[in-house]
């Protein structure tokens, strides 16, 4: 049977319009616009609250199994189902084993087994000497790969140089699948923090400064250069620093398929405001300047940045080592999960920046990504029947019980932030509403098609 869902407010093709949204077997069937006669009794009506397409984060470190204690399936789907986001990418490390090989990825398989709140798929790992894996990885479901240009911070992923992603983009090439590449070079990285032997390392300046933007810059025009030279589509993750958008935008004018994500941290916080010792702000590529943030805001404005994803990666508490407050020696990798509707659509206020947006920023552009367009990510016929139901006007300051990952520790802590989550629903069912979880585990692993 038919279920109707409508609103003056829906977030369809045509922008934000009243509309109904009318879903069979777990599916939009129907997107019909303007305004619906109110006869049936079988229409759910929000009123005039946003309805948005479910949320995609293509950026998430669940860390089972292996590393349960830092997060996990079950933890991560609900942090993610409370903040409208129907869709996690699975980001191959952090996990134990990485999932670099096929035996690896079904132990998550096997993990995520009858835990997962919202759907979920897994990025593949390039990792040193694994090369000859890739293919099987594809064939057997991961939506891409990901690999880092400097040490990951696990010793068990190993990145890659030059003549390495040589011969994973060799093999990729015929699969169609994107490289994900955490864009940092090590030599700049090196030779910055040589340099700051006896820096204060509870400063944030330092940390900064052993992290510079040539780090960032110079891993870009690398892989700007294979994306070209193999005509395989190269995904930059994490972009913080400005000085990389100059490349990038002549890349994607002459036709290079690159393209590049940004996390809300990037768009929210700035290092000025970061006090010393801090370390639940310390994520690698660094948080920069307020000047620089600015700059990020432009190019997502100008459709230069893609789209905004999160990259939670939390840790067990002791190791942010908050006490010590050293940046050299805590856990790099912020925790926000469920957080970034609010985060971004804050900061989309405050830059007069249209609600509409967030269709593009945190649901269609990352769906394109994974290759879920048509499947995920917009409220269009033929897509699953995910969507959120948002009340983009009431404010909030965030709590630990609001935070639903495993460790309530994040630099979001006290934030003032503008637009609730009421209700989040996947395929045709409710998940979420209201702070309340409804129902059992549905969530579904997305294999690529
Ligand atoms: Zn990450």
């Amino acid at each position: 049977m038919a279920q109707a869902f409508r609103s003056t407010r829906v977030l369809t093709q045509q922008g934000l319009v009243p509309a109904t949204l009318v879903v069979e077997a777990g599916r939009f069937a129907e997107v019909r616009i303007g305004a619906s006669p109110d006869s049936a009794s079988d229409i759910h009506d929000f009123g005039d609250a946003v309805l948005l397409p479910g949320l995609i984060d293509s950026h998430v470190h669940i860390n089972e199994p292996g590393r349960t204690e830092w997060e996990g399936f079950w933890t991560a789907t609900r942090a993610a189902a409370a903040g409208g986001v129907t869709t996690l990418v699975d980001m191959p490390l952090n996990c134990i084993p990485e999932t670099t090989n096929v035996e690896a990825l079904e132990a998550k398989r096997a993990a995520a087994h009858g835990k997962t709140w919202v759907d979920w798929a897994a990025w593949g790992g390039v990792v040193r000497g694994n090369s000859r894996s890739l293919t099987f990885l594809a064939a057997a479901g991961v939506l891409g790969f990901k690999c880092f240009l400097i040490h990951s911070g696990i010793d068990g992923f190993a990145w890659v140089d030059e003549p390495e992603l040589r011969a994973a983009l060799e093999q990729l090439k015929g699969t169609g699948l994107p490289l994900l590449a955490h864009a940092e070079l090590a030599g700049p990285v090196n030779a910055a923090t040589a340099g700051l032997n006896q820096a204060d390392w509870r400063k944030y300046s330092t940390y900064l400064a052993s992290r510079p933007d040539e780090a960032e810059t110079e891993a870009i025009a690398l892989l700007i250069r294979l994306a070209e030279e193999f005509e395989t589509p190269i995904h930059v993750v994490h972009l913080a620093s400005a000085q990389g958008l100059p490349l990038l935008s002549a890349a994607r004018e002459r036709g290079v398929p690159i393209t590049v994500e940004t996390c809300a941290q990037y768009l929210h916080f700035a290092s000025e405001q970061i006090p010393d010792g801090a370390t639940e702000y310390k994520c690698a590529p660094p948080i920069r300047s307020a000047e620089n943030r600015e700059r990020l805001w432009k190019a997502l404005e100008e459709g230069l940045i893609d789209f905004v994803v999160t990259d939670h990666s939390p840790c067990p508490p002791a190791m942010k080592r908050r006490l010590e407050g050293r940046w050299d020696t805590a856990w790099g990798g912020i925790a926000s999960l469920g957080l970034a509707l609010p985060v971004l659509w804050t900061g989309m206020q405050e830059r007069n920046l249209p609600l509409a947006k967030i269709g593009q920023w945190m649901a269609a552009g990352p769906a394109r990504l994974a290759g879920l367009e048509g499947r995920k990510g917009a409220l269009a016929a033929g897509a699953d029947a995910d969507f959120v139901v948002f009340d983009p006007e009431a404010e909030w300051t965030v709590t630990p019980a609001d935070l639903h990952f495993r460790h309530k520790v994040s630099p979001y802590l006290g934030a003032k932030l503008r637009g609730v989550l009421r209700e989040t629903w996947l395929r045709g069912a409710q998940v979420f509403c209201d702070g309340e979880f409804a129902g059992e585990p549905r969530g579904q692993e997305l294999v690529r098609r």
